[in-house]
């Protein structure tokens, strides 16, 4: 999973690669994300912004309804 490294930072896949193994699975797009990213060295996976920037969406729509009832 790790590509280059530069700055302290290093390129990855988003986490979404492998939505199975991801807790953003749900977020991924059809057939896992192929999006990369340069995530802290210090860290083991990233999301990218398109998954971010899905999840956040949901996040305000259906993600609420298991924990009120
Ligand atoms: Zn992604």
């Amino acid at each position: 999973m790790i590509g280059k490294v530069r700055d302290g930072q290093k390129e990855v896949k988003c986490m979404n690669h492998d939505p199975e193994n991801s807790k953003w699975g749900q977020y991924a797009p059809s057939g896992g994300c192929d999006e990369t990213l340069f995530i802290d060295a210090k860290s083991t996976a990233g999301l990218c912004w398109r998954c971010t920037s899905r999840s956040v969406n949901n996040m305000r729509g259906t993600q609420y309804r298991d924990e009120s009832e």
